[in-house]
């Protein structure tokens, strides 16, 4: 059966760096990182995730600054609080949670943020630079940024390695294929995409020494279309139900995991694989931008 890669595990271990690094910082210049979070209304899926988000700043010893934003701010003022934030030295990461409202433009403000604070990495100048690679990629995206750390980390090569991704999103699928296509370290591996338009998905699948799936999915990849030996990187998040007993969602992933993993070399597990790396990574860019802003990087 195939190694379990734990995000869980792998989280704990980078979020105890990142506060060796913060302990550092401080010792140093007297100042910490400070990421500034901004949520707009009560979703209770986005008051959850800010909520660990926060919890997770704090614990790594940032400091943290916390906008509940009522849902009928106008664009206007929400703007108004990122070009504040924009200009203040002492934060150094601002993340506005998504979704937005419909009568706020997401890509506008997503625009307004300062390249160099905007540690989700979605502004199109990080999209850039994540296509140009190198040091220029100073913030990568969270979820693909988890991925990468988790492939390294479970010590499977990815130079030279084929590389199977599954998905074509901004947030997911077209990201990690860049990073993994680059040339540098923790990369240089030969990557295809592959969709909803793809003739044979089954195909590509089999080839992969590392398979990275992003569909949404339930079960969508089947054992026989993993190859024997291969890193399987479960990246769908799907509720497929609710314990009748706990009450609690029944989550799934995009591979059929009790199965896959008697032939996959290491496989992540949903729960307890890629999504807590997520944070994690959000935290490391927070540090990374304090470490910029303060002439340490
Ligand atoms: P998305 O819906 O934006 O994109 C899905 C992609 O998969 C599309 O490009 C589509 O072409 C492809 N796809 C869909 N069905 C397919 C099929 N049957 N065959 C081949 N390709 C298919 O989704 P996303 O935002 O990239 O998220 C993907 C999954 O990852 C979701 O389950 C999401 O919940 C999860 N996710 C998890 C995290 C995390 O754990 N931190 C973060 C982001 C997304």
């Amino acid at each position: 059966t195939a190694k379990i890669i734990s995000g869980t595990e792998i989280r704990k271990s980078i979020l105890a760096e990142i506060k060796a690094d913060v302990e550092k910082m401080k010792a140093k210049h007297g100042k910490v990182p400070c990421l500034a979070t901004i949520l707009v209304g009560k979703d209770p899926g986005s008051v959850s995730y800010v909520t660990l988000k926060i919890k997770t700043a704090l614990s790594v010893g940032f400091h943290e600054i916390q906008d509940d934003l009522p849902e009928d701010i106008s664009e206007a003022d929400l703007l108004a609080l990122i070009e504040k934030y924009n200009n203040d030295p002492d934060i150094h990461g601002i993340l506005v949670q998504l979704p937005l409202p419909m009568h706020i433009d997401e890509k506008k403000v997503i625009n307004a943020i300062n390249p160099d604070k905007d540690v989700d990495a979605f502004h199109p100048v990080n999209v850039g630079r994540l296509m140009i690679g190198g040091d220029d990629a100073r913030f990568l995206p969270c979820t693909p940024a988890g991925i990468q750390e988790m492939i390294v980390r479970s010590g499977t090569q990815i130079c030279g390695a084929e590389v199977v991704v599954v998905g074509r999103s901004n947030i997911v699928g077209k990201p990690i294929a860049m990073m993994l296509a680059q040339k540098g370290v923790a990369a240089n591996a030969t990557v295809t995409i592959v969709h909803t338009r793809t003739k044979d998905l089954a195909a590509h699948c089999k080839r992969a020494d590392i398979l990275v799936v992003a569909a949404g999915v339930p079960g969508l990849v089947k054992p026989e279309w993993i190859k024997p030996g291969a890193t399987v990187i479960d990246v769908g998040v799907n509720r497929v139900g609710m314990n009748e007993v706990t009450g609690k969602v029944i989550l799934k992933g995009d591979v059929d995991f009790d199965a896959a993993k008697e032939i996959a070399g290491k496989i992540t597990p949903v729960p307890g694989g890629v999504g807590p790396m997520t944070i994690a990574m959000l935290m490391k860019n927070t540090l990374k931008s304090a470490q910029y802003a303060l002439g340490d990087l």
